[in-house]
């Protein structure tokens, strides 16, 4: 079991760089309340602070556009935003990047709202980069007037090519010195709705032959007759990404925009916006850092909006989707996002991070957590011959106290009743057992956990040769799982009882993309998707107290691994992790 104090190097990065590892040794906490350590973006605003940049103020925003929902890659980019704002003494705005009019949905934004809060980061006043079409607008006007913006009459696939590319010099626009005034007109046109989708855009004018390519005219408004979850139908032409962002960021206060860096080259872009304006404050700061990447996993909304759709997943909290909300219900608790995203810190360099270092913190977590249970997934009745009956021929129910969870011993234990007939796992039992197999076997004898030792004695089978029932005697000298004689026995196995048992559907994952890097082979990750990562068991039987499981509870089957009791389908069990550390084992491997 891995412990806050393991050696977890963090990467399966080619890179040689090291602030991933400077911020891995910074950390000491993986069971606290998130980011903690140092790492380039903190010691940048230390810097700002102590030159009194900004007039000493520390302020972020978290801005996701609401056209899906959250996933692992934005608890990082969450972690970091609200952590440093804490940290430093500032705030974080939420600020949703409604900018495009088609692809959002208020659905979206309550779903984000809601992940957030689970995440531990609740916010009850989010902003809107819609509530500042107004004031982009008229800063549009403005940059017209001063002749750093035009409107430009061609399509956008004229414009597109005219572009050019590295070593390609870029084509201006015929209309690039139209008069301001004429512009202007025609922007105010644009606006009133008198142009069809498509047929004119609104460009910055800076120089069609930078070597930033983002500067070469950039467009800023659209001409789309979309509905707006927000603005409704109010507007017709709607901001580019590059128009609203940094403006929105200066609004609002924003000192610190941290973004991630594949929006390096847009930064130019930014600052030169923000320089050609009258600003009521500061300008913002734009600061990038690398994405989060894990193995086996996607983190890009718009192929996990493909697998939705598509009906590859169940939804948006399919167990196996990355997401927030199917983290949550696969059983991740909230605090091992938290410590996972503060354990690998932030770094400059895009690096890809192990699944199994993340299952770690999700195993840690629950280890302490989550109450111990019995649970039969694929059930093999195990018959106990010399097992009593009372006076009236009755077979005898005997009860055991066992710990709900041996890591905490406040939590008490529970009453498991025992009786002549049980259910153990079909894995558990072998015929004709291989050399290390240590389990039940004829002749062979093996601990039931916490009740007795039991020594198999026969079986039956069924036409095709399956085994249908095992037969067994039980030591009675050995209540409680310990022989007086102290003899040992190779295994320790969990069962139920026939009689107390309830039953259980029990859904097992393997990874949702069978591949390490989804994509890495075709281009295209969703070409890695395994689509039988599911393997549903409609026939477990599990111990009576399973029938009590909150809602959402995560508990631990003995010898199994985690289990999270589904939010809405009750007696349905999602595997959340095996007991095993894989992290460990790796990093063993690895030496
Ligand atoms: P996606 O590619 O999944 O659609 P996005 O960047 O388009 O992601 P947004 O909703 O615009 O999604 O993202 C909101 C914020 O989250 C942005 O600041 C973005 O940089 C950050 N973010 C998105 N994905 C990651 C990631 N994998 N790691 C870290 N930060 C991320
Ligand atoms: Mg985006």
């Amino acid at each position: 079991m891995a412990t806050p104090d393991d050696d977890r190097s963090t990467s399966t990065s080619d890179t040689s760089d090291t602030s991933d590892a400077t911020a891995t040794t910074a950390t000491t906490s993986t069971t606290g309340d998130g980011a903690t350590s140092t790492d380039f973006v903190r010691e940048l605003v230390q810097r700002d602070l102590d030159e009194g940049t900004f007039g000493g103020r520390v302020q972020t925003r978290f801005p996701p556009e609401p056209n899906g929902y959250l996933h692992i890659g934005h608890a990082k980019a969450i972690t970091l935003d609200f952590e440093l704002a804490k940290e430093f003494g500032g705030i974080c705005k939420l600020r949703f990047d409604d900018t495009n009019p088609e692809t959002e949905e208020v659905s979206y934004v309550e779903g984000i709202l809601a992940d957030l809060a689970w995440l531990g980061y609740g916010v009850d006043d989010p902003v809107y980069a819609s509530d500042y079409f107004g004031q982009l607008y008229d800063w549009a006007e403005y940059l017209i007037t001063e002749g750093k913006a035009y409107v430009d009459d061609q399509d956008s696939e004229t414009i597109r090519e005219q572009r050019g590319g590295y070593g390609n010099p870029g084509v201006e626009s015929p209309y690039r010195d139209r008069p301001p005034a004429e512009s202007l007109d025609l922007f105010r046109r644009m606006r009133a709705g008198e142009f069809p989708d498509g047929s004119r855009v609104l460009r910055a004018r800076i120089d069609m032959q930078h070597e930033n390519m983002q500067l070469r005219d950039p467009v800023m408004y659209r001409i789309r007759r979309g509905h707006h979850h927000r603005t409704h139908d109010a507007w017709v032409i709607y901001p580019t990404y590059d128009w609203a962002h940094g403006q929105s960021d200066a609004i609002e206060g924003t000192t610190h925009s941290l973004c991630t860096l594949e929006f390096d080259s847009n930064r130019p872009l930014y600052d030169w916006y923000l320089e050609q304006l009258p600003l009521p404050g500061d300008q913002p700061r734009q600061t990038e850092f690398a994405r989060l990447e894990l193995t086996h996993t996607v983190t890009s909304k718009r192929k996990l909006a493909k697998l939705v759709a598509d009906g590859i997943v169940d939804g948006w909290d399919d167990p196996r989707m990355p997401t927030l909300r199917g983290m949550r219900r696969r059983g991740y608790p909230a605090s091992a996002i938290r410590d996972f995203c503060g354990f690998i810190g932030v770094a400059r360099t895009n690096s890809r991070h192990q699944i199994e270092l993340f299952e770690s913190f999700v195993r840690t977590e629950l280890n302490r957590t989550a109450q111990r249970r019995m649970a039969v997934l694929r059930p093999l009745r195990l018959s106990i011959t010399n097992w009593p009956t009372d006076d009236d021929g009755n077979a005898v129910v005997e009860h055991f106290q066992v710990a709900n969870n041996p890591e905490n011993e406040a939590d008490g234990t529970r009453e498991v009743a025992f009786g002549g007939e049980l259910w153990i796992d079909r894995d558990d039992f072998m015929v004709d057992p291989p050399k290390k197999f240590f389990r039940l076997a004829p002749g062979r004898e093996v601990r039931l956990r916490g009740a007795y030792f039991v020594t198999a004695s026969g079986y039956e089978t069924d036409d095709e040769g399956n085994v249908t029932v095992v037969h067994a005697t039980y030591d009675p000298e050995t209540k409680g799982g310990s022989a007086p004689d102290g003899r040992k026995v190779k295994s320790t196995m969990h069962w139920v009882s026939a009689a107390h048992a309830v039953p259980a559907t029990v859904a097992l994952y393997e990874r949702l993309f069978a591949a390490e890097v989804p994509g890495e082979a075709t281009g295209d990750p969703l070409d890695d998707v395994d689509t039988d990562s599911r393997e549903l068991l409609t026939d477990c039987r599990v111990e009576a107290a399973l029938a009590d499981t909150a809602p959402g509870e995560v508990v631990q089957f003995e010898r199994l691994g985690y289990f999270a009791h589904d939010p809405r389908e009750p007696m349905l069990f999602h595997r959340t992790v095996g007991l095993r550390d894989e992290w460990a084992n790796i990093q063993k491997r690895q030496g």
